[in-house]
């Protein structure tokens, strides 16, 4: 697929668009394109049809689920599908929302959709998702945190996440039986694991319905004697180690899905994916906002009056010199353009980064010595360590940042 387009504008409805609008132009879509009524077009027509009703499908499934559809909002693809690019990972609740739309439309069991491949958008969901009449298994999606320093968020990562998970059973192959003789095709199905029957649907179309075969429960085989290893479900529990890349500039809560990462499936089906939940780990020095960073820096009295030089450490690991000027008030913030974290767009680019603040506070020791009252009280006496009031533009500048932090 070429570049993505914006959700909104597949389903051509506006950033306010109500959940009903959303889903009538969805509704609108899915019948224009269904393959059904494409029958008679050239390959190349299908072929469009089908990619118009792929997008519309992915789109919807987003915009329908209120979670999805808030992360997308604020963080574009990136905020569903973790960056990566391409048609990549939609699962839950989003798809079961094109689903129910699309069997009202349709009727059930998916009947015309024979020449469809969804897989690429992360399957109908869960170990019984049936798509063109034959049944096809995906293993289930693994939910995981991964916790991560500012550092590693802001310079982005590779991690290591170890997680148990079902694999195809090494000794049958994923089959559930040993010998392919102990395997019989299904009497009733024959094998296709759904029982077909042609209804009159919308439209005045015939519309052809599978339902689960009851005696093989949808399997297509019989298995006379089940693999020891897995007790025939193909599947055996592995602990396994997935190497991750994490974009840079991630926030605590967003998740990340990594596709075909997640439970494995038996008889050679599709697996599930790995949604990783990031978690921050709280930085000792520095508070965050977005991309912007904060950072407290403690003077002396003395460095405050008298002014000085800071080394102020960045989140990339170097140091900033900066020159604290003399007479400079507790409270004192100043900004370090672009050395915050790297700001996320809401197609997933990187957008340039946010700001460092600085904020100078001036130590006071909470208990002198008898010597240094004394210091302190002859200080007192001179006029120039008596409070003047401030200027305005000191006091609009303090207002305006005093707040971003808190
Ligand atoms: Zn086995
Ligand atoms: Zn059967």
């Amino acid at each position: 697929m070429a570049q993505k387009r914006d959700y909104y504008e597949v389903l051509g409805v506006s950033k306010s668009a109500s959940e009903q609008e959303i889903k009538s132009a969805y509704r609108k879509m899915a019948i224009k394109y269904h393959p059904d009524k494409h029958l008679n077009d050239t390959e190349e027509q299908k072929k469009e049809a089908e990619e118009k009703f792929k997008e519309a499908s992915e789109a919807y499934s987003v915009l329908s689920d209120p979670e999805k559809k808030s992360r997308y909002d604020q963080f574009g693809f990136a905020g569903v599908d973790g960056g990566a690019g391409g048609a990549g990972g939609f699962t839950g609740a989003g798809w079961e929302n094109v689903n129910d739309i699309l069997r009202d439309l349709f009727g059930g069991g998916f009947g015309g959709f024979g020449g469809f491949d969804f897989g690429g958008f992360g399957g109908f969901g869960g170990d019984d998702g049936a798509r063109g009449g034959r049944r096809v298994y995906r293993g289930r999606d693994i939910r995981t945190r991964v916790k991560l320093t500012l550092a590693e968020i802001n310079a982005g990562c590779d991690k290591e996440i170890s997680l148990e998970r079902n694999v195809p059973c090494p000794d049958c192959g994923g089959k559930g039986a040993v010998k392919d003789s102990d395997i019989k095709e299904c009497p009733s199905c024959h094998g296709s694991g759904q029982i077909k029957r042609v209804v009159s649907g919308l439209f005045g179309m015939r519309t052809v319905q599978y339902s689960t075969c009851q005696q093989c429960g949808g399997e297509g085989k019989i298995i006379s004697n089940p693999c020891k290893s897995c007790n025939g479900t193909g599947l055996v529990r592995k602990r396994q180690t997935v190497k991750v890349h994490i974009p840079a500039g991630v926030q605590d809560g967003m998740q990340i899905t990594v596709r075909g990462e997640g439970h494995g499936a038996r008889n050679g089906g599709v697996n599930g994916d790995l949604l990783l939940v990031i978690e921050e780990i709280p930085s000792r020095e520095y508070k965050r906002n977005g991309a912007d960073l904060l950072y407290t820096q403690i003077l002396t009295i003395s460095q405050a009056c008298l002014g000085c030089e800071v080394q102020i450490p960045c989140v990339d690991g170097t140091t900033h010199r900066a020159k604290v000027d003399a007479g400079t008030q507790s409270g004192t913030m100043t900004k370090l353009r672009g050395k915050g974290l790297p700001r996320i767009d809401a197609y997933g680019r990187n957008n340039g980064n946010g700001d460092l603040y600085v904020r100078y506070i001036v130590y006071i020791p909470k208990k002198v010595s008898r010597e240094e009252k004394e210091l302190l009280q002859k200080l007192d006496q001179s006029e120039n360590f008596q409070p003047v009031e401030k200027n305005n533009d000191d006091r609009s500048f303090f207002d305006r940042l005093k707040h971003i932090f808190d």
